[in-house]
């Protein structure tokens, strides 16, 4: 039977935690009565750096109950960071992942939907949010803009996703060989495997304690994300670069007219071509630039280029790479 480990990363939850706690391990334990997973399943917080109790209300329930792990960060390493390290740690015990915010905004009962999405062979399930009533009207317009912007820019992301998701032992190999240091997990997951399907739920409100996303944090995240996955800004570049020069031409045309029907004074001709011609040559060479750059910086993550699903070759040949019931 397979083993679940749900991921909890937690900064300063210590407000959320007992009830989190309590409705996980309900939810666990009705799992595996079920029959769904197996009773080695585990829920593993992941304390980011926590400036409260939230350690040691983790080293607490582990105590009580050893359905509960606890994995420590030395310091605040970002959301993303501690959702990786517990990840990575489960991988090594578990046979599926699921990872979700400590404060149960995303409903658990996706959950037994997962489960069973992965029982029918997916390797990946997306958590998808298919209403934000409980948002504030600024929160949904600035994540839902956040999702198109990203999109635009060439990231390839999940719409409604957050980092609510299950992801299979296999999928979790595949994400161990990207080196990269900027994770930023939404883009990195559907380059792994398209084995995947969503799982739509409504997304709920925090039960207490505050979003540890203000604005300025969001924007950051934003930006990283773009800038993580995608060299298109400096595309961009290269195409003003490109245009500005078109326009150039045009104005040289112009002035160049109005130079020969002496409607000009001297020196206007030569200065507003220089200004046009030298900016876009300018642009259009920065935007080359770029392009070279953004080849030596994708090229510096040494993500695997490819990852390999299924093989059908001698027993033993490749360990765990068909293990799923399928
Ligand atoms: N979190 C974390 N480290 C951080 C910030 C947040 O581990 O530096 C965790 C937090 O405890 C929560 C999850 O990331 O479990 C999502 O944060 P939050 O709910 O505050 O974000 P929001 O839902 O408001 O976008
Ligand atoms: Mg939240």
């Amino acid at each position: 039977m397979d083993i679940l480990y749900l991921v909890v990363p937690c900064y300063n939850e210590e407000e959320v935690l007992p009830e989190t706690s309590k409705q996980l391990r309900e939810k666990m334990e009705s799992l595996i009565k079920s029959g769904e997973i197996s009773d080695k399943s585990r829920i593993m917080f992941v304390n980011d750096g926590s400036k409260d109790k939230t350690w040691e209300m983790i080293t607490a329930l582990h105590n009580e109950n050893k359905l509960f792990q606890g994995v420590c960060l030395s310091r605040n390493r970002g959301h993303q960071n501690a959702l990786l390290a517990g990840l990575m740690t489960a991988k090594e015990h578990c046979d599926i992942t699921i990872s979700l915010d400590a404060d149960l905004q995303d409903d658990i009962s996706a959950i037994d939907d997962m489960v069973k999405q992965y029982h029918n062979g997916y390797d990946i399930v997306y958590g998808v949010r298919n209403s934000r009533q409980t948002d504030t009207f600024f929160k949904k317009t600035t994540a839902e803009g956040y999702y198109k912007v990203m999109k635009a820019m060439g990231a390839d992301i999940v719409f409604n996703h957050a980092d609510y998701r299950l992801m299979s032992k296999r999928a979790l190999e595949g994400l161990s060989e990207y080196g990269e240091s900027n994770i930023f997990l939404r883009g990195i997951v559907p380059m792994i495997s398209s084995n995947s399907t969503n799982v739509y739920y409504a997304r709920k409100e925090r039960m207490a304690g505050e979003s540890k996303y203000p604005l300025k944090k969001m924007l950051a995240f934003a930006w990283e994300g773009i800038t993580s996955l995608s060299t298109k800004p400096i595309r961009m570049i290269t195409g003003l670069g490109a245009i500005v020069f078109l326009v150039s031409i045009a104005i040289l045309i112009y002035s160049l007219v109005r130079y020969f029907m002496g409607e000009t004074i001297t020196g206007w001709t030569s200065t507003v071509m220089s200004v046009w011609a030298i900016g876009g040559l300018q642009l259009l060479a920065i935007g080359i630039i770029g392009e070279y750059i953004g080849k030596v910086y994708l090229e510096t993550k040494q993500r695997p280029r490819f990852i390999i699903s299924k093989y059908l070759g001698d027993e033993d040949d490749m360990k765990g790479a068909d293990d799923n019931k399928n």
